[in-house]
């Protein structure tokens, strides 16, 4: 069984390397030469657009997948669907929905989940009205293609507006208001073709500059852990939902309110690979295979601390007892996810412990709440 992946990037190769055990093969599509997934299994070389190796994947694989969501919507329904093609999994309308941050707020809105205020911003008028009508502080963001902190600038005063303005504006933009939060989860779970369901325990993220540098799993109190697996579940019924998906949340005074959501294996849900009875990217496959679910259960105490711009001396990392290394293989440059790793403690305390040097040597300045 052949399941096709768009995208050759960390999350594609560590789907190939959980699959392999259950005697499934891979083939992905990706333009760079350099994917690392191309270290694993075969990389078709294309634009994520490409009609004929789209319509190659779809004729010669069980079931598509993708390992990001900024890829062409319009591609896979035009290239990739048809009654003799493979199943797209997870479903189009929920990449459409994740590309675009107004769809997604939209669809929360919908949902009856809650999110930040927010306003499409099109013009100058219209971030005019939205800075009236949401006020500062706030953040404007790209509606579209944003990732880990790219394409968003953080409003205090009307200047910083018109700067930011002047940077971004020219595509569809988003203001959304500050959220002064005490801090961040997010939520991982899996719904298969047959409509099985699990959910991970909830993860506790930290950023800096937009980009995630730690999670610790299992998080917080029971009652956001409900909240969110409620608020998840909306989600994955909404969309008929295959595969594995997650939302991220801001907590602010004991309340979720969600910042977005991914229709896809994610970062703060790596951990899973050595601290669950089942990875996330296993159960995302046997979800979209139509296979039953593995157990999320965790086998400890997990952190996961992201190997960000430069991979440290490999023996002081590993120096660490019961430390697990990933290295993606990728060319180093600043702000690039290039590597992560995990711990698996018996102990929260020891697990945060240990976190904290690891984060001493590797992000100085960020710290866990
Ligand atoms: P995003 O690309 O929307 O996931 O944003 C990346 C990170 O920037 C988030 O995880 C937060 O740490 C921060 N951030 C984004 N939007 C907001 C907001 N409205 N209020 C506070 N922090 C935010």
């Amino acid at each position: 069984m052949t399941v096709g992946i768009i995208g050759g990037g960390q999350l594609g190769r560590m789907l190939a390397l959980a699959g392999y055990p259950l005697g499934l093969d891979f083939v992905f599509l990706d333009p760079s030469r350099e994917a690392p997934a191309g270290k694993v299994a075969p990389v078709l070389h294309g634009a994520f657009t490409d009609p004929q190796v789209l319509k190659w994947l779809s004729r010669e694989c069980e079931v598509l997948t993708f390992d990001w969501e900024n890829i062409s919507v319009e591609a896979l329904r035009k290239h990739a669907r048809g009654p003799r093609r493979a199943r797209i999994c997870p479903p189009p309308p929920a990449l459409a929905t994740a590309q675009d941050r107004v769809a997604e707020k939209r669809l929360f809105e919908r949902l009856d989940i809650p999110t930040t205020r927010w306003r499409a911003v099109e013009s100058g008028a219209a971030l005019e009205r939205a800075l009236r009508e949401v006020g500062l502080p706030g953040v404007l963001k790209t509606r579209r293609m944003g990732y880990d902190g790219k394409g968003q600038a953080r409003i205090r005063t009307r200047e910083e507006a018109q700067r930011a303005w002047q940077t971004l504006g020219g595509v569809p933009l988003i203001y959304e208001e500050w959220v002064p939060f005490e801090c961040e989860v997010s939520i991982i779970g899996a719904r298969s073709t047959r409509g099985e369901t699990v959910f991970y325990p909830l993860n506790g993220n930290v950023h800096a500059d937009g980009i995630l540098r730690a999670t610790r799993a299992p998080y917080g109190p029971t009652r956001w852990h409900r909240n969110a697996v409620e608020y998840l579940t909306r989600c994955l019924e909404h969309f008929h939902y295959t595969g594995v998906l997650t939302i991220e949340f801001f907590v602010r005074q004991g309340r979720l309110i969600a910042n977005e959501m991914a229709p896809r294996v994610h970062n703060s849900g790596h951990w899973t690979i050595e601290g669950s009875a089942t990875s996330q990217f296993e159960n995302h496959l046997r979800a979209i295979l139509g296979l039953p679910l593995g157990s999320t259960r965790p086998t400890g105490h997990s952190a996961m601390v992201n190997l960000i711009g430069e991979i440290p001396a490999r023996d002081w990392l590993l120096e660490f007892e019961g430390l697990h290394l990933h290295d993606y293989g990728k060319q180093p440059r600043p702000g690039r996810k290039l590597g992560h790793c995990t711990l698996v403690e018996a102990s929260a305390t020891r697990r945060d412990r240990l976190t904290r040097r690891l984060l001493g040597r590797l992000a100085p300045g960020v710290r866990l709440p």
